[in-house]
């Protein structure tokens, strides 16, 4: 009997057990299921287990709810691109934010990513606008300067006569390298220059960050 070996249970008598090996290879689902696991899995933070998850949600959620999922993950892949002056995320020209006649546009706050974004504005105590990386320096990654959105950065700075740039990419070792760059960077230019105060924790990303500690390490911000 292929797939099943004979043992012996405890007393004595012959038992079948399946083989391990067999049993790992054989997929009980069908053709369809696999290949959206396999879909799944290429999706970031989840693995088999959370992929078997998201699969039963959707085999017993009702088929209308599916199908806006499924609208909603294609219309913004068609439809959202990079503002043209901060490249925060946007369907439009310019994001909401640098559309905003009530916004300081002479006062930059630098972020990795657009997450970082909607991390500080939950936290509501920025008034300026944003400037995004789309990334960090990473040498593990090889990931250098001309990998991040500097160029346009430095021309904000010269064209709109900017007041004030704060530096808030993450409190690791590529967002700390980042920072250390873009200070160098950035103060031949004569700009006030402020880097993230204290309260979020070494090592750690901005957008996991609460939005009372974000107010506080804005309010605490210190210049380099
Ligand atoms: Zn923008």
């Amino acid at each position: 009997m292929e797939g099943w070996s004979r043992g012996n249970n405890v007393n004595g008598s012959t038992m079948l057990t399946i083989d391990t090996q067999t049993e790992l290879n054989v997929s009980t689902y069908t053709e369809s299921i696999e290949k959206l696991i396999e879909r799944l899995i290429k999706l970031p933070g989840i693995g088999r287990r959370s992929a078997e998850r998201i699969l039963a949600y959707i085999l017993q959620a009702p088929l209308e709810d599916i199908k806006n999922l499924s609208e909603a993950i294609t219309k913004v892949k068609e439809s959202v691109r990079s503002c043209r002056i901060c490249n925060n995320l946007s369907e439009q020209e310019l994001c909401r934010i640098c559309q905003d006649e009530r916004r300081k546009k002479d006062i930059i706050c630098i972020v990795e990513n657009p997450s970082d974004v909607s991390a500080i504005e939950k936290a509501g105590s920025f008034a300026g606008v944003y400037h995004v990386l789309m990334g960090s320096i990473s040498p593990l990654e090889g990931k250098g300067p001309s990998d991040l959105k500097i160029e346009g950065l430095l021309h904000r700075i010269k064209e709109n006569n900017i007041q004030e740039i704060i530096i808030a990419t993450d409190a690791d070792t590529e967002g700390e390298t980042t920072a250390l760059y873009l200070a160098k960077l950035i103060k031949p230019t004569g700009v006030k220059l402020m880097r993230l105060g204290i309260g979020i924790p070494m090592g750690s990303n901005l957008e996991y960050a609460d939005s009372s500690t974000l107010s506080k390490a804005l309010e605490s911000r210190r210049q380099v």
